[in-house]
């Protein structure tokens, strides 16, 4: 395994100040296991830290450890430093957070710099196995079972449980070095996958009558209306992985879920290819990003049509410019 000299640590070891670990908004696992697994680290090796999210902690990682201890952002005070975990930039975090250092851990391409002491690296599945890496170069013995379970946590559910392209060998060797350290696999699976609410069942019956498929059978989608999550006691967080339906069709190579979030005013899309098409192109020409196989963005339109309309127009573009599909172009 490959572990090259990390600034971030010089930076951690010397910082005397307060320290704050955020996570993105709708927080999944890699950035709130990551997150915790930082800020438990941090706290045994007496910092001064606090682990921050803007959104409440959802149903489905509410078994991380410490994760109560996880505060409301935005917060008054103005840290020290503040390291955000698993996003292209500081406004993933979705509220303000004053900070005299910033610095950025991630695995997504593209995105904001702040220092040398950033720690990015693209060709890493998961923010988890960049925290890893950090960890054990810094102190191995003080990563312990709570650590563990975290990291393990955000490296299962970004590689789709050992299945996706991101699946290495490396992946395996982390992941068992996280089992060692007292990680625990089946328990893992049992959080993620087998504590859904009969609400959230109904929310899928749902939104499954809304899945399409577009251009032949190469794109296919579902729409999340806002009134789905009411009539289903269901929330917007929720909504996380239902994108993966449309995926699971035989011939789509992009598959997309619209997910209505009048709160703010968008609509929040989630990209997914099965491997030909980079749906972080796709995103970023709607004003987000992500990776080649995941990307998102939010969406500003007057209804579901008009975002939908424009959610087809961008994958078209890319869809029809990747090669082995410009032929199937339509005129
Ligand atoms: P998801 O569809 O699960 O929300 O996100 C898939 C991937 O796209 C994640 O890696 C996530 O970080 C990225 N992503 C999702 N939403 C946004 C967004 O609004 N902006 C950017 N830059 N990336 C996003
Ligand atoms: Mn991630």
């Amino acid at each position: 395994m490959k572990v090259e000299t990390i600034p971030l640590i010089e930076l951690l070891k010397e910082e005397k100040g307060s320290i704050l670990i955020a996570s993105h908004e709708s927080p999944d696992a890699d950035t709130l296991g990551s997150a915790l697994a930082l800020y438990l680290f941090l706290k045994k090796k007496g910092k001064r830290v606090s682990v921050g999210c803007k959104d409440k902690v959802p149903h489905f990682l509410d078994f991380l450890p410490h994760v109560e201890e996880v505060i409301k952002l935005p917060t008054q005070e103005v840290y020290d430093l503040a390291i955000v975990v698993d996003s292209s930039g500081f406004h993933r975090i979705g509220a303000e957070v004053k900070a005299i250092k910033r610095a950025r851990i991630d695995h997504h391409i593209g995105g904001e710099f702040y220092g040398e002491w950033d720690y990015i690296d693209y060709s890493e599945p998961a923010t988890a196995s960049i925290v890893y890496k950090l960890l054990k170069s810094w102190d191995k013995d003080c990563i312990d079972q709570e650590i563990a379970q975290c990291l393990y946590s955000g490296l299962a559910t970004d590689t789709g449980f050992f299945r996706y392209s991101n699946t290495t060998a490396e992946v395996f060797e982390i992941a068992k070095e996280l089992v060692q350290l007292g990680a625990d696999p089946y328990k893992t699976y049992v959080m993620f996958s087998e504590r859904e609410s009969l609400n959230k069942m109904k929310l899928i019956s749902k939104v499954l009558e809304t899945l399409t498929c577009y251009e032949d059978g190469l794109v296919a989608g579902v729409i999340i209306l806002d009134r789905f999550f009411r009539e289903t006691g269901t929330e917007y967080s929720d909504s996380e992985g239902l994108v993966n339906y449309p995926k699971s069709i035989e011939g789509v190579e992009v598959a997309f879920a619209l997910i209505e979030k009048p709160d703010e005013g968008v609509f929040k899309v989630s990209l997914r290819s099965k491997g030909k098409v980079d749906v972080a192109k796709i995103a970023e020409r709607l004003g987000g990003g992500g990776h080649k196989y995941a990307s998102g963005c939010k969406i500003k339109a007057q209804d579901y049509q008009s975002a939908l309309e424009m959610v087809l127009s961008a994958i078209k573009e890319e869809l029809y410019s990747t090669p082995g599909l410009e032929r199937t172009a339509k005129v």
